[in-house]
């Protein structure tokens, strides 16, 4: 996993905007989601891992895959 949209899709994302302003590229937009408040829409991910490192939930969510 090397982006935020894990985090998004299992309902972990508290929408705080880190990733947003942490993405190199500025491929990533808060945007409401399913349940209404806004969570990372992630265009042409590069695979950096920066979202990753900036989210505050990214010790549930490492790429360890023990
Ligand atoms: S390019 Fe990097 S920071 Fe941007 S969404 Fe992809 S992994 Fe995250
Ligand atoms: S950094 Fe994490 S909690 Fe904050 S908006 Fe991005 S995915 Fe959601």
């Amino acid at each position: 996993m090397s982006n935020v949209k894990i985090i998004a899709d299992n309902y972990c994302c508290t929408g705080c905007g880190r990733c947003e302003l942490f993405c190199p590229y500025g491929h990533i937009s808060l945007k409401n989601g399913d349940l209404g408040f806004p969570v990372p829409f992630i265009e042409e991910c590069k695979d950096c891992g920066e979202c990753v490192k900036s989210c505050p939930w990214s010790d549930e969510y490492s790429d360890d895959e023990e």
